[in-house]
């Protein structure tokens, strides 16, 4: 029976949802969306995803495979245009990701995509293969709410980030734990929660709050988030079970927790081809790691986001060399180094032959994880990036940077205890910072040796780390609680089902 065969058995076609999802443009976002999308559609859903020219073209190898498999999945891109909200020259041309539009251009680029709503309206009109029922976008577009009105469909918020972290936020912002707080940097306890956690301004500010010119924005941001007809969220509810249930209380909306999408990948090459072509020989990569013990290489990345300081990258280079343990290294592009950095790291490539690979941008990081030669993982704590460690049951080197990233530190560490923290206190902002190095090569030695050994407290977060991936594993399996959402949402917004069936 083909994946498109089974699909029809749990939905008949016309009465299948058609859910189009509007991710945001970056990989940390449209990645699990598209996850989610082919999830949906193996239970017998038309999914189109939406996405702009570069961001959809990383992704399409990905969606090409699942048609091929004959899941009714589609992606269609649109262009973004600056002209219209007033920069006719200022963008690099092609740039509609996070990853490639400059922070000085980010509002101008959240006002571009704004005007994508009538195109895609238009489109879907006009050429989709049946109406849509719903679109799933990403909170970060606000503007969506529009576009779902328009359509006369519901819309579901889509959370690339964890219950724990959403609700922290959430109660931060309800309980205004910072007011009277003059030092960004002074610790505050989040109020609601049984567990007593502690949080900073600068760590934990509120989706776009706090940046000069961005205050309309985080509202709509709010004000789309409590309009939303419920949640869909890339984790599993095993994980976080006092989460999920409290930020769906706090909202009094659904959510479906559906993850780890990661997980919907059962073969090496789609997983190698996760979110953008490879700039490393698959086979090569796996041939290297096959030739390391079980357990015993270092993985290190920071996302898709984060550019380090040329500094920083030394330290952390020295660091992981004196720590003895074969590593991977993603130090992306070269283009992204200047030339002390690349110095150094052409340097370092050549001591550490053999023991330590760097890869020269893009790494098939879910599959790097999932082999059983990986022993612990560096992260910047990007939620994807915390879950796929979850997802291959590997203690955790935790080095937040920004954004939901210090919040997802203290789930790994404080609430799941399989994080090693590196000890960063302060946020180092989008992009190149700078400041001062902000962990040394011994500090990093020091976690990286805590992770792959740690004598007792080690053993204990890799015995968490693997009984968590066996929880996660059983969330998606036939008949778990990430598997009954994806199905209930596929009932709850077929044709002809209302907002009131999601409802209950
Ligand atoms: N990723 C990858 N290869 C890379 C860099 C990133 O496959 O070289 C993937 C990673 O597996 C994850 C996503 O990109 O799925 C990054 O998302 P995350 O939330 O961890 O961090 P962000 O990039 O949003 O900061």
């Amino acid at each position: 029976q083909t994946q498109a065969q089974a699909a029809g058995d749990e939905a008949k076609a016309d009465e299948a949802p058609h859910f189009v999802f509007v991710p945001l443009m970056a990989q940390g976002h449209i990645i699990p969306a598209v996850d989610t999308a082919l999830l949906l559609a193996t239970h017998g859903a038309l999914c189109t995803v939406v996405a702009t020219p570069s961001t959809a073209a990383r992704v399409r190898p990905t969606i090409d495979s699942a048609r091929r498999s004959g899941l009714e999945v589609s992606l269609v891109d649109f262009p973004l245009d600056y002209a219209a909200v007033g920069l006719p020259d200022g963008v690099p041309g092609g740039a509609d990701n996070m990853d490639n539009v400059p922070p000085e251009y980010m509002l101008a680029y959240y006002s571009a995509i704004t005007l994508l709503c009538g195109p895609i309206e238009t489109y879907l009109r006009a050429h989709a293969p049946r109406p849509p029922t719903c679109v799933v976008s990403d909170f970060c577009h606000p503007w969506t709410t529009k576009l779902a009105a328009s359509l006369g469909v519901p819309r579901l918020s889509f959370f690339s980030m964890c219950a724990f972290c959403v609700l922290c936020q959430h109660n931060v912002e309800r309980f205004n734990a910072y007011d009277g707080v003059l030092d960004p940097n002074q610790p505050v306890v989040v109020s609601g929660l049984e567990k007593r956690f502690e949080v900073t301004m600068a760590q934990a500010p509120g989706f776009f709050r706090g940046w000069p010119g961005w205050e309309k924005f985080a509202d709509d941001v709010e004000r789309a988030r409590v309009d939303a007809d419920g949640v869909v969220m890339n984790t599993f509810e095993e994980m976080e079970p006092e989460y999920v249930a409290g930020y769906a209380a706090a909202r009094g909306m659904k959510v479906w927790t559906v993850g780890l999408v990661s997980l919907y990948h059962q073969h090496a090459t789609t997983l190698a081809a996760r979110g953008d072509t490879a700039s490393i020989d698959t086979d090569d990569c796996v041939r290297w790691l096959d030739g390391k013990d079980p357990g015993s290489v270092v993985y290190v990345s920071f996302g898709s986001i984060v550019h380090a300081d040329p500094k920083q990258i030394m330290e952390l280079g020295l660091g992981l060399e004196a720590s003895g343990y074969p590593f991977v290294w993603v130090v992306k592009g070269a283009e992204r180094h200047n030339e002390a950095a690349l110095a150094f790291l052409r340097g370092l490539e050549e001591r550490v032959a053999g023991r330590g690979l760097l890869v020269w941008g893009w790494a098939p990081q879910a599959l790097i994880l999932s082999h059983h030669a990986a022993g612990a993982f560096v992260t910047h704590c990007g939620w994807n990036s915390t879950l796929e460690a979850v997802a291959a049951g590997l203690p955790v080197v935790t080095w937040p940077h920004f954004t939901d990233q210090f919040l997802n530190e203290k789930l790994a560490v404080e609430v799941l205890g399989i994080g090693v923290s590196i000890g960063v206190k302060e946020p180092v902002m989008y992009q190149v910072d700078k400041k001062e190095i902000v962990v040394g090569r011994s500090a990093v030695e020091a976690a990286v040796r805590g992770a792959m050994d740690g004598g007792e407290d080690g053993q204990e977060r890799r015995r968490r780390a693997r009984e968590l991936a066996v929880k996660a594993r059983a969330a998606v399996s036939e008949g778990g609680s990430s598997h009954t959402n994806i199905r209930d949402l596929v009932k709850c917004f077929g044709v002809g089902a209302s907002t009131q069936d999601a409802a209950e």
